[in-house]
C-alpha cells in the first residue's frame, strides 16, 4: 500500500488546495518538485479525463510505489460548442495573455443574449494507485459568460466565468469562497470520497 501521495502539479495554489482537501488522510503530499520528480507529460487525450490519466500514468512509471494523483481542467462554453474545453490553457497559443483569449471569447460571443452563454469549468483527477487500473473523478461548476470582465482574484478565465447565485464573476470571489465551489475543489472531494470507498485511505 502506497504512503505517499504525489499530485502531478507544479502550481502551488493547486498544492494549498488539495492539502486543504485530503488533510489529516494520514498519508505525506507532495508536489512532484517536492518528490523529485520532472517529467515534461504530452496531453494529447481528446477529453480531460484522457489528459489526466496520462499524466497520472507517466508519473506512476517514475514513481511506482506511490499513490500519483493528477488533473485537467478547462472552460466550456456552449455557445461555442465547448470551446476551448481541453485546449484552455492553449486557447490563441500558450504565450498569449488571459486579457487577450477572454477579450477574444467575449467578442466570439457579442451580441449573444444570456440563455446562450451558458459555460462550466470542468476538472478531471486521476487517481494510479499501485497495482490498479487508473481512475478518475470529474467536478464541475456552472455559470455563464458575462459582457465585460470583472475581479481581480483567481486566474485564466475567471474574469468573464459569473455566476447566476452569487452576481458575480469567479475571480470576485475570494480563494475559500472559490474553492468550497470549484471544479477543481469538487472532483478532488469526489476522489477522496472513492479512495476512501475503495480502502486506499483511511
Ligand atoms: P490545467 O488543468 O492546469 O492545465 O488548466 C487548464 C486551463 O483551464 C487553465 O490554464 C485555465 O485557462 C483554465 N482553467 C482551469 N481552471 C480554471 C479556473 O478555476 N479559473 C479560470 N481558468 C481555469
Amino acid at each position: 500500500m502506497a504512503n505517499r501521495i504525489i499530485f502531478a502539479t507544479g502550481n502551488q495554489g493547486k498544492m494549498e488546495e488539495i492539502r486543504q482537501i485530503l488533510d489529516g488522510c494520514g498519508m505525506e503530499i507532495l508536489s512532484m518538485k517536492e518528490a523529485g520528480i520532472e517529467a515534461d507529460v504530452i496531453e494529447d487525450g481528446a477529453t480531460f479525463e484522457e489528459n489526466a490519466c496520462i499524466k497520472a500514468a507517466e508519473i506512476a512509471k517514475l514513481a511506482p510505489q506511490d499513490l500519483i494523483l493528477a488533473d485537467d481542467s478547462g472552460l466550456e462554453i456552449d455557445y461555442l460548442n465547448k470551446e476551448p474545453g481541453i485546449y484552455s490553457a492553449r486557447y490563441l497559443g500558450e504565450d498569449t495573455s488571459y486579457d487577450i483569449k477572454n477579450q477574444a471569447l467575449l467578442y466570439r460571443l457579442a451580441g449573444v443574449e444570456k440563455e446562450r452563454r451558458s459555460a462550466r469549468f470542468v476538472c478531471a483527477v486521476a487517481a494510479a494507485v499501485p497495482g490498479s487500473r487508473v481512475f478518475t473523478t470529474r467536478g464541475t461548476i456552472e455559470g455563464y459568460i458575462g459582457w465585460s470582465m470583472s475581479g481581480a482574484n483567481g486566474f485564466g478565465y475567471d474574469p468573464i466565468f459569473y455566476l447566476d447565485a452569487y452576481g458575480c464573476s469567479t475571480a470576485e470571489l475570494s480563494m475559500e469562497q472559490k474553492n468550497a465551489l470549484s471544479h477543481r475543489g469538487n472532483a478532488l472531494r469526489a476522489m477522496k470520497e472513492e479512495l476512501l470507498k475503495r480502502g486506499i485511505l483511511k
